[in-house]
């Protein structure tokens, strides 16, 4: 029954038309510029698509929907609001993959920036651009709209490729470079955030302002990994190398945790791989189709036996020039790991299909009605040196054990050398870090609320176990949570706030600065 009364209520608040104060003030702080106001995008459809997104749990109706054809026109909406007496919010949507609401804007206006996309730079837009000097290397000027599907198809043209990646290309660069941007390569390359050279920034006072490490860094690392809250990336100036042709891509299975653990980290301290990442096989979460059926049936067998395996995921890019070495190479790589003997699986697959390989996990899934579904995800960075005590409250006690939600639940290490602590994205304080992602899927609302209570049960426990966390894609209710989760740098964010938004108009969906 109350879950009953729950979702009725979920129907009535979703589906509330805006205020008509708000109205009147989006309006009024437009009026002098009637093109603009005309411009902006208030039909069903467009309200619909900006007020959900990937996680479908949360929906803010936004006033209206620019769809920008040249970065000028989103300086005009910035530059009204800034002006006006009581500015308007603005939220930035690159490609509307967050889960909890993040590019929406409650009752202001959201900017879809996949409408940049084509614009062509005759006509305003950055577009994919490649190019070379002498100081840099190669490198490619990116609009901030663009997905990284798209860079990667690009610069391949060239037989060149970014080094750092997401494990699903069709998000948007602004939308990575706002959180940080992982990966198995994150190990080796830094987050793709990490490897950035220059972005452009429309600041919420409506001023256009290219940065670097050098020119304006305060907001060059503001804006990496805060979360839009400094400003909207108009384009990004993103490290390239040669592309490799081909990839050898590699699971094996462990029993044991701590085996698995060392192996993943033994792995990221040599630099003989390009990619290292791992995760849960449980009975709710079986082998995939990576797997041949046979072996498949094997490994989902063995996880019912146990009750959990742990998978480890490793790749080495090659080319013509070691296609006759690469089997010896790997195999010295994988001398001495421990994971279950006969339990080593390889697939030799091409660079493009590797990075894209989500994709076909997406259009399964869309066949049977299961993309768009509600996502309760929990990502987390945790300290290396309490991953064993993590493993048997989390994965063992709760995921294992209580058996309550499917989806994919991924673990993997980084090393902090990588990171770079001027930007704003928040990482444990140890060398070594794992990223754990329980990236739930449910279409069934019982469920969802179900898992929601099974996430804070898993960080009532990290609290109690003073394991010291930090989320990825943090989610706060409230200030005092965002100020822990911050930590020493909330005083600069707050700063940088103060100084490059100060009206407080970007990216309200993070709920940052509008929490009590
Ligand atoms: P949006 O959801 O549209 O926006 C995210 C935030 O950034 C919002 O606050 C928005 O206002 C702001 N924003 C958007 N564009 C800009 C801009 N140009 N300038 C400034 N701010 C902007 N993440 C990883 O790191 N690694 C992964 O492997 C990974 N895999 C994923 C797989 C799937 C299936 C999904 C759905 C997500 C995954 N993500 C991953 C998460 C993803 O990085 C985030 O959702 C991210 O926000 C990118 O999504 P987006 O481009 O749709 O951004």
């Amino acid at each position: 029954q109350l879950h009953a009364y729950l979702f009725s209520l979920f129907i009535i608040i979703t589906t509330l038309p805006p205020p008509t104060t708000s109205i009147r003030w989006v309006s009024k702080s437009l009026s002098p510029n009637e093109t603009l106001i005309s411009s902006l995008c208030t039909n069903p459809t467009c309200i619909k698509k900006a007020s959900s997104d990937y996680g479908e749990m949360v929906q803010d109706l936004p006033f209206g929907v620019l769809e920008p054809s040249s970065v000028s026109d989103i300086a005009l909406l910035v530059k009204s609001s800034y002006d006006a007496l009581v500015p308007f919010k603005i939220a930035a949507r690159g490609n509307g993959h967050s889960v909890r609401g993040q590019a929406m804007a409650k009752d202001g206006v959201v900017v879809e920036m996949r409408s940049l996309n084509g614009s062509s730079s005759n006509n305003g837009g950055i577009g994919i651009r490649v190019s070379w000097d002498v100081s840099l290397g190669f490198y490619a000027d990116v609009g901030g709209e663009q997905l990284w599907i798209d860079v990667l198809r690009t610069t391949l043209d060239h037989g060149l490729a970014p080094v750092s990646w997401t494990d699903y290309l069709y998000l948007s660069v602004g939308g990575t470079l706002s959180n940080a941007g992982i990966s198995g390569q994150t190990f080796r390359h830094g987050p793709q955030i990490s490897n950035v050279h220059e972005l452009d920034v429309l600041t919420g006072k409506g001023e256009l302002v290219t940065c670097s490490k050098t020119i304006n860094s305060d907001l060059f690392y503001g804006v990496l990994g805060g979360l839009g809250q400094f400003g909207i990336i108009t384009r990004a100036r993103i490290v390239l190398d040669k592309a490799p042709n081909r990839v050898k891509w590699v699971r094996m299975i462990y029993e044991d945790f701590s085996n698995f653990t060392k192996d993943q980290e033994h792995l990221i301290s040599i630099l003989g791989l390009d990619y290292v990442e791992g995760f849960l096989i449980t009975n709710n979460t079986p082998a995939n189709s990576f797997f041949l059926p046979s072996d498949r049936s094997m490994i989902n067998s063995l996880a019912s036996e146990k009750g959990i395996l742990y998978c480890l995921e490793a790749a080495k890019y090659y080319d013509d020039q070691n296609i006759t070495t690469i089997d010896e190479e790997l195999e010295m790589i994988f001398t001495g790991l421990s994971f279950k003997s006969g339990f080593i699986f390889k697939k030799d697959t091409t660079f493009l299909e590797f990075l894209n390989r989500v994709r076909n996990e997406e259009l399964a899934l869309k066949a049977i009605g299961q993309w768009d579904v509600f996502h309760p995800w929990l990502n987390l960075f945790v300290p290396r040196s309490r991953m064993m005590d993590f493993n048997q409250g989390v994965f063992v006690e709760i995921i294992q054990k209580q058996s309550k939600g499917s989806g994919v639940f991924i673990v993997y290490p980084m090393n902090r050398i990588m990171w770079d602590d001027r930007s704003s994205a928040i990482i444990p304080d140890e060398e070594v870090f794992y990223t754990v992602g329980l990236l739930h899927s449910t279409s069934d609302i019982e469920n969802w609320s179900i898992i929601e209570e099974q996430n804070e049960d898993i960080l009532r426990f990290c609290d109690k176990s003073r394991i010291e966390i930090k989320q990825y894609f943090p989610h706060y209710i409230k200030k005092v949570d965002w100020m822990k989760h911050f930590g020493n740098k909330w005083k600069v964010f707050q700063e940088m706030k103060d100084t490059f938004d100060p009206k407080m108009i970007l990216s309200p969906g993070q709920r940052i600065f509008t929490s009590e």
